[in-house]
């Protein structure tokens, strides 16, 4: 399929400090978008303006949420360059996402195609400030006009660009985590393993309750038992317990991350033992209690590496590491970043070179 350009004839300024760049508020001058119908299939791929959506109140993402997408960054080399890393894993993820919601598929190497034009062409909002850099956001959902439950005949897709701000400004600053004992995220055999808008929906209450109570995140416990762990906000994670590091399995209710994926790889290739397995909340409880706990982190593409420094359960709470970063967790981070942002090399082909604006 042909990709139809229109470029902006109003490029808007770009921010005047980077610094102060939020997370997604402030977007470049460029979108993608295509559409999907029953007849023609996938069709009027376009990267047009950025420009409000005209949708019918009655399409059906309003009511019912058929919604998928997905996160990844481009970041901009000491050169000058601009980078993304395993971007193809980000696409076929978001086909598995579709597939669960019964979203139309699409060909990921044409969306891959599609996005790596619309980043080289507002490749001049990529940021310069060490750390910031260009979120890039796909999403995909239905606009069928019918309030009727039937399956998905139409669908829209689009990708749009958003500079954000560094998450070194304050450091990696260990967070405060309240394990939830009640709501939970995800169950099996639902959508827990889909990056859906409504995985996010549910995680609202227990979200606020946790602000409420003065922490930063939740750390999730799985639907059924309400015993294993499973996420911590919307990151996978990790502890570093006795020498060895163990991560909740991808039981499916639990999303597959790129960087949980990458810090495996890079943790096994460091010569730690790693561990995908069940954890129960006893079992890490215990392990703080008896100083085994070493570290622990979040780990996703927004905050790449997000230490953990104390974690609540009902009305017991202890820190990790002195609330403080651990080697291990700083090392990982430093060599993710370090490939992300093209300062270490790169072993495994991680990393796709955006081309140069022509
Ligand atoms: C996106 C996401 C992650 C992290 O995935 P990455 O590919 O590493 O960014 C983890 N958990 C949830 C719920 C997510 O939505």
């Amino acid at each position: 399929m042909e990709i139809r350009i229109c470029k902006t004839e109003h490029p808007r300024p770009k921010p005047e400090d980077p610094r102060k760049l939020g997370f997604g508020t402030v977007f470049t001058d460029h979108m993608f978008t295509m559409d999907y119908d029953g007849e023609k299939g996938w069709h009027d791929a376009q990267i047009v303006p950025l420009t409000d959506l005209t949708i019918h109140p009655g399409a059906a993402v309003f009511h019912y949420g058929a919604e998928v997408f997905e996160g990844l960054k481009a970041y901009r080399t000491d050169e000058g360059s601009v980078q993304l890393f395993r971007p193809a894993d980000n696409m076929r993820r978001m086909r598995d996402s579709a597939e669960r919601i019964q979203l139309p598929d699409f060909d990921a190497d044409f969306l891959l195609e599609a996005l790596l034009k619309l980043v080289e062409m507002d490749q001049d909002w990529v940021p310069t400030l060490p750390g910031a850099s260009l979120y890039i956001r796909p999403v995909e959902f239905c606009t069928d006009i019918d309030l009727g439950l039937h399956s998905i005949s139409r669908a829209k897709m689009m990708i749009i660009l958003s500079p954000v701000g560094s998450y070194l400004s304050g450091g990696l600053k260990p967070v405060n985590i309240l394990i939830e004992d009640t709501d939970v995220r995800a169950v099996r055999g639902g959508t827990g393993y889909a990056k859906c808008g409504g995985n996010y929906a549910a995680a609202n209450r227990a979200a606020a309750k946790a602000e409420r109570r003065g922490f930063d995140q939740v750390l999730w416990l799985d639907g059924v038992h309400q015993k294993y762990i499973e996420e911590v906000g919307g990151m996978n994670v990790m502890f570093k317990m006795a020498g060895k590091i163990v991560t909740p399995a991808l039981t499916g209710s639990v999303l597959p991350g790129i960087t949980r994926r990458s810090c495996i790889q890079l943790l096994k290739d460091k010569g730690y033992e790693v561990e995908e397995r069940l954890i129960s909340v006893d079992e890490v409880m215990a392990a703080l209690e008896s100083g085994e706990m070493e570290e622990a982190w979040g780990c996703g593409t927004a905050a790449v590496i997000s230490p953990i420094g104390s974690l609540a359960y009902r009305d017991k709470q202890h820190t990790v590491n002195n609330r403080e970063i651990g080697p291990c967790a700083q090392d990982l981070y430093d060599t993710l970043t370090g490939i992300q942002w093209g300062r270490r090399p790169d072993p495994y082909g991680w990393v796709v070179k955006v081309p140069r604006k022509a």
